[in-house]
């Protein structure tokens, strides 16, 4: 029997506790197990443990996939599937503005180990025609993108990735399962880091890969060996969190809307970067292939990097802090965060200026957080 989403959130994967009859999947924390008698070895590192195998359950339904892992954070995630996908002598195709750790073990792992690399600007998708080349092993892109919220025509890039046979990967990490299922739009592996909304609580890291079964099962044998397995407590606290995960989100998405329509008409604000507006590049195709458009946004403040820092001093709900995706509403500033080891001269070809303010929207009161940002912003 197939399940709606709210239920699935709720109640896919949950291990079955015949012996208390619990509602809740028991944290089973041994890491010696009895094997005398089971079906398989278990052991946490092979990512087989009830606590593992529940979340990575509910989070394949969510996706429509097949089977997927859990890891500790959305790195190991990322890197496992990179490094089982691709070996010496292949190249990949990374779409520009990727989260700044995926673009750093490009640049610093990738080479080394003899894995060539071609960053694509994806605004059209026709222009990974003249990147392929036949040593091309797999297509990985990120939408939306941090921190512009820039759309990738999903459906447009694996079309041209499957008429040539590669795998394409994405990281959906911003728009979460709730409003974007890439796998419905021909994608093969979505990834994400679970630190943000799945988890949705800021106080723990994981991360997942979910794709078809033989894909799974090949990534699972360099997984084992890689070892970066998620542990039986932070499984069942982010099984947890996941239950109210289509709530958060679309509370997330709501408040998200309200609050890009209040920036764009503040007199403080020059422009407001958030997909569900009309006036947002990437509009069109996010209406075709989002449910919601998610709880990121980013601004530019009229003023720079010090304004921008002293208006975040003036906060009073909204916390100045790196990471998103939580339950309460935080801002930073890329170019002293995620961009900081961006040069100046490449951080403008992207687009991202000093003045650039990026905001996970929580699920607060959105008045409370309009009342915050309107005093913050006429302080400065
Ligand atoms: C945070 C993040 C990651 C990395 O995840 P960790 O859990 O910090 O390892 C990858 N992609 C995106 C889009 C992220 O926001």
């Amino acid at each position: 029997m197939s399940f709606k989403t709210d239920t699935v959130c709720v109640h896919t994967g949950a291990y079955h506790d015949d012996k208390m009859w619990g509602v809740n999947t028991p944290i089973f924390t041994s890491s010696a197990i009895g094997y005398l008698d089971a079906d398989v070895v278990r052991y946490p590192r092979y990512y087989n443990t009830p606590n593992q195998k529940a979340v990575a359950e509910k989070l394949a339904t969510l996706e429509k996939a097949e089977d997927g892992l859990i890891f500790s954070s959305g790195m190991a995630a990322i890197t496992t599937v990179f490094l089982t996908l691709l070996k010496h002598g292949d190249h990949v195709i990374l779409q520009n503005d990727l989260y700044g750790g995926t673009t750093y073990f490009a640049e610093n792992t990738l080479n080394r180990v003899g894995i060539e690399f071609t960053n694509v600007n994806l605004d059209n998708p026709e222009n990974l025609l003249d990147k392929i080349r036949p040593n091309t092993k797999l297509i990985y892109l990120e939408t939306p993108s941090n921190p512009l919220l820039k759309i990738t025509d999903i459906a447009a890039v694996t079309k041209i990735a499957q008429a040539k046979n590669i795998i394409t990967a994405i990281d959906n990490t911003f728009a979460s399962p709730i409003n974007q299922n890439p796998i419905t739009l021909g994608i093969d592996i979505v990834i994400h880091s679970a630190t943000k909304y799945l988890n949705g609580h800021s106080d723990m890291c994981a991360g997942a890969m979910v794709s078809t079964n033989a894909l799974t099962q090949s990534i699972k044998e360099n997984a084992f060996r890689f070892g970066g397995s998620i542990d039986a407590n932070a499984s069942y606290l982010l099984e947890r969190s996941m239950k109210t995960l289509s709530l958060r989100v679309e509370k997330h998405n709501t408040n998200a809307m309200t609050m890009a329509r209040f920036l764009s008409s503040h007199p403080k604000v020059e422009r407001v970067y958030y997909p569900g507006l009309e006036s947002h590049p990437g509009h069109t195709i996010a209406k075709t292939q989002m449910k919601g458009f998610g709880g990121m946004m980013s601004f530019d403040i009229k003023g720079n990097l010090t304004d921008a820092e002293k208006m975040m001093r003036k906060l009073k709900i909204i916390k100045p802090a790196v990471s998103l995706g939580g339950v309460e509403s935080l801002v930073c500033s890329p170019v002293r965060t995620s961009h900081a080891k961006v040069t100046a001269e490449e951080r403008l070809r992207q687009g991202v200026k000093d003045s650039l303010v990026r905001f996970s929207v929580g699920i607060e009161d959105p008045n409370d957080l309009m009342n915050d940002l309107d005093q913050a912003l006429k302080a400065y």
